[in-house]
């Protein structure tokens, strides 16, 4: 797995002059290019800055994956003021799911999935009865000084699931 730390991301977007590749839409402030990976397939293999390349969302979106596809894609060279209209698009479109997630928190609706022994019911948790009463066995299992995996077996959850369970502060509010 290649770790893209931020300072290796800067040193490609440096190296590509903050430019796509593709269709030369340059951006300095990186919000609209990301550093794509050639060849995910070979993501374990060790990292070679030359696997790197700079791309706008938009281009990153479209690319091939394996890498012969991918090298006829980027020598494609397009236009990037035909590509204004999709980015424009996309900036509204992630700009309103932001201030979507913003207006559901203020109501104090619940954001993501309901954790276990909830139901979301209008954006709001609900007790789920039944799956309740196993939460509340499983703590007090845990607290019998239990493991999670025999825990795990005894609900039929794994025991990552169990430790989640443990974890999630929802319960202890
Ligand atoms: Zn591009």
């Amino acid at each position: 797995m290649i770790d893209l730390t931020s300072s290796l991301k800067e040193r490609i977007f440096v190296k590509y002059d903050y430019a796509c590749q593709k269709c030369g839409f340059r951006d300095e402030s990186c919000e609209d290019i990301v550093v794509h990976v050639v060849a995910k397939e070979f993501r374990d293999r060790t990292c070679t800055e030359d696997l790197l390349t700079v791309l706008c969302k938009i281009c990153d979106r479209f690319a091939p994956q394996e890498e012969k596809y991918f090298n006829t894609y980027i020598s494609e060279k397009i236009d990037s003021n035909v590509l204004e209209t999709f980015r424009k698009a996309g900036r509204g479109t992630s700009k309103r799911t932001k201030k979507g997630m913003e207006k559901a928190k203020a109501e104090g609706k619940y954001i993501g999935r309901a954790p276990y022994g909830y139901i979301l019911v209008d954006g709001r948790l609900v007790v789920d009865e039944k799956k309740m009463k196993i939460v509340q066995a499983i703590f007090a299992d845990a607290r019998r000084g239990l493991g999670l995996r025999e825990i795990g077996r005894t609900y039929g959850i794994s025991a990552p699931g169990v430790k989640k369970i443990l974890e999630n502060k929802v319960y202890s509010a």
